[in-house]
């Protein structure tokens, strides 16, 4: 592998698997897992004035504003940790959170290396966001068909005790997805346009969905 930073994206719509994903992968790449979701999540759990600002927009399945969005993911890849690269999961999701990357990581003379787009049609995702349930200590994902924990309600890793995110509904699922296709995936073309895009399939099993995004990554 080359020491030079890898900023890597998972792109993919809502429940594609990103975040299950990015668990799996960021230690083999050496990089912190960035998940934009879940720096909402921890602003929203400590009331912060951002997350005040966010919750109405999550609740909704909106997209958190451009300006709010990019200020927090960019605070947090300007962080020591982040010096080799980073491993993004549910950022960019607009062209003009893709402008802004690709401008900061320009300017300390790094670029996005690759980008994987996970492709898992609409009807699997519906069963996927609301069966879905995370650990309230670690954020660790599980579902309840997919990957239950060993014991019901309760994390395998930390023995924290699981929840439903407010926005895993069916009501709010369908506008997640209009949203995702409407303003997330034009990144397809864009990153392709690159010439650093890489389709991955995402319905299979999740062992073998991690084996085609490390091929995929192998040349790193
Ligand atoms: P995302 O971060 O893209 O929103 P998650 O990684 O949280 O997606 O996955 C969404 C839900 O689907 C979780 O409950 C997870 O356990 C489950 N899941 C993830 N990958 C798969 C897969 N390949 N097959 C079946 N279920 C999966
Ligand atoms: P999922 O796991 O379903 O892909 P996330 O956890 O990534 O969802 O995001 C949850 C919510 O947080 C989104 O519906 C949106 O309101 C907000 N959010 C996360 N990332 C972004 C982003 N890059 N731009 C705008 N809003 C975002």
């Amino acid at each position: 592998m080359s020491t030079k930073p890898k900023y890597i994206i998972l792109l993919g719509p809502p429940a594609s698997g990103k975040g299950t994903q990015a668990a799996l992968l960021h230690d083999h790449l050496g990089v912190p897992h960035v998940a934009s979701g879940d720096l909402f999540r921890y602003n929203l759990k400590n009331n912060t004035p951002l997350g005040i600002q966010a919750k109405a927009y999550m609740d909704k399945g909106e997209l958190v504003p451009d300006d709010i969005t990019i200020g927090m993911v960019m605070d947090r890849l300007s962080r020591p940790d982040c010096e080799d690269g980073a491993l993004l999961d549910g950022f960019p999701r607009t062209i003009a959170q893709a402008e802004a990357l690709g401008k900061a990581l320009a300017e300390k003379g790094q670029e996005v290396t690759r980008v994987l787009n996970i492709v898992v049609p609409d009807e699997i995702l519906v069963e996927r966001v609301t069966g879905r349930r995370l650990c309230k200590t670690c954020g660790a994902s599980y579902h309840i068909k997919f990957k239950p924990p060993k014991q019901e309600g309760i994390c395998d890793l930390d023995g924290g005790e699981l929840y439903q995110r407010d926005d895993d509904t069916e009501e709010t699922v369908g506008n997640r997805l209009r949203v995702y296709w409407e303003q997330t995936s034009p990144l397809i073309d864009y990153y392709q346009e690159k010439g650093i895009l890489v389709d991955v399939d995402g319905n299979q099993d999740i062992a073998e969905v991690t084996e085609a995004l490390k091929e995929a990554l192998a040349d790193l």
